[in-house]
């Protein structure tokens, strides 16, 4: 939704609005809530953090309410169940959360501590390289949410006391919400950091971490990641963070560099993290960014993955080591993985090849990104051979 504002009337220095929208005169939680009416036979309610209305009943922007806008076509939406954000810079109403759904993102900055290899999305490609306002306003109109809340970058942690603004926000206004970290952990490598922020009132022992280890060594963990010492720090964050009794999944994005190093990272996880972490997830590459710069390096075809993608996942699975496949087509996958694969990939970025048009897994099947596309020779459509109750697969 993106609606052109016609008059302001506001006090807000920051030069945005955020609220839940509403059509509800006697609305609970008037404080994070911004009404809006298309026709107003009584005065306007007090308390609310703003008023949208339509352009013909103008006669009632004299009153003396701060936020006051109008819009000069009605629309339609779900009250209560989007938070927008009103841009007085450029004079703009957007959607920015659908409530309805289970997830919400945050996304705090775009700058990053490490600069990885196969980074989708590198902080040189990104324009907003400040820490964003908005995942503190957000944060600050979600009250009594029960969300699954995903906080990530970028480095979320890059600026620490806006990182710990955010989440204590979350947890204050929301605690019966998940909140969820992706993070290279580097700012856990040293325990103050987790100190301060308990120190500073945060339920650390209800985050969850998803953390991501590219190799089983530091020649390959340091190259794919671009810094010298990352894993030694990584090594002393996930034993930090498991002190103090948070959850961690670890994430391995397949790629050129650590294929055949699966097998050993593997090994590595359950010699050292099998008590401390709660699960494992392989992921597929995403092409764009710097792993589209560095594709000679990091792009290997998902049908090379094979046999150390599905070694590594029995070697964890016979060890207790929960497993998952994110952004993995099932066509690349043995009939007897597939219920590991998610559909992980974001609607928006999710694409299928045009030999997928036969496929009668496609339902089922994660796809790929958009930017990987162009990197697929071939699918093998999965075909369900009703007669013999069977699926010919790869
Ligand atoms: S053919 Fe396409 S839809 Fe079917 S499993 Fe492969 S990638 Fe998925």
């Amino acid at each position: 939704m993106q609606l052109k504002l016609t008059e302001v009337k506001s006090k807000q220095e920051s030069g945005y609005l955020y609220g839940i929208l509403t059509n509800e005169f006697d609305a609970i939680e008037k404080e994070i809530k911004i009404l809006y009416l298309e026709n107003l036979s009584k005065a306007l309610p007090a308390g609310f953090l703003g008023y949208i209305l339509l352009k013909k009943d103008n006669h009632f922007i004299n009153y003396d309410i701060p936020n006051l806008f109008t819009i000069d076509e009605p629309f339609t939406f779900n009250s209560n169940q989007i938070i927008i954000k009103i841009d007085f810079t450029e004079n703009v109403i957007w959607q920015i959360i659908d409530l309805s759904k289970n997830h919400i993102d945050l996304y705090l900055t775009g700058k990053c501590t490490q600069f990885c290899i196969a980074c989708p999305q590198p902080q040189k490609f990104r324009k907003d390289l400040e820490p964003k306002n908005e995942a503190l306003m957000i944060s600050k109109v979600l009250i009594n949410q029960k969300k699954h809340i995903n906080i990530s970058g970028g480095e979320p942690t890059f600026n620490k006391s806006y990182f710990v603004a955010v989440l204590k926000a979350l947890q204050s206004n929301s605690p019966e919400s998940n909140l969820q970290i992706l993070t290279n952990a580097l700012s856990f490598s040293k325990e103050a950091f987790i100190l301060e922020m308990v120190e500073q009132g945060i339920v650390f022992e209800k985050l969850f971490f998803s953390i991501a280890i590219y190799g089983s060594n530091p020649e390959i963990q340091d190259f794919a990641t671009g810094l010298d010492g990352s894993f030694y720090k990584l090594e002393n964050a996930i034993q930090n963070i498991n002190n103090h009794k948070a959850k961690i999944e670890l994430r391995i994005v397949i790629n050129k560099i650590n294929l055949y190093d699966l097998e050993n990272i593997s090994k590595l996880i359950v010699e050292k993290y099998h008590d401390k972490i709660t699960r494992v997830i392989f992921m597929g590459l995403e092409m764009s960014g710097d792993a589209e710069v560095n594709h000679e390096k990091v792009w290997i075809p998902f049908n090379e993955h094979k046999p150390f993608l599905l070694n590594s996942i029995i070697y964890l699975l016979t060890h207790n080591i929960n497993v998952l496949l994110y952004n993995y087509p099932l066509c690349y996958l043995p009939k007897q993985f597939w219920s590991l694969a998610k559909d992980s990939i974001s609607y928006w970025k999710k694409y299928f090849h045009y030999g997928c048009d036969k496929c009668q897994v496609k339902s089922m099947c994660a796809g790929f990104f958009e930017s990987t596309l162009p990197y697929i020779e071939q699918v093998t459509p999965i075909l369900i051979q009703k007669d013999k109750h069977e699926v010919k697969t790869c």
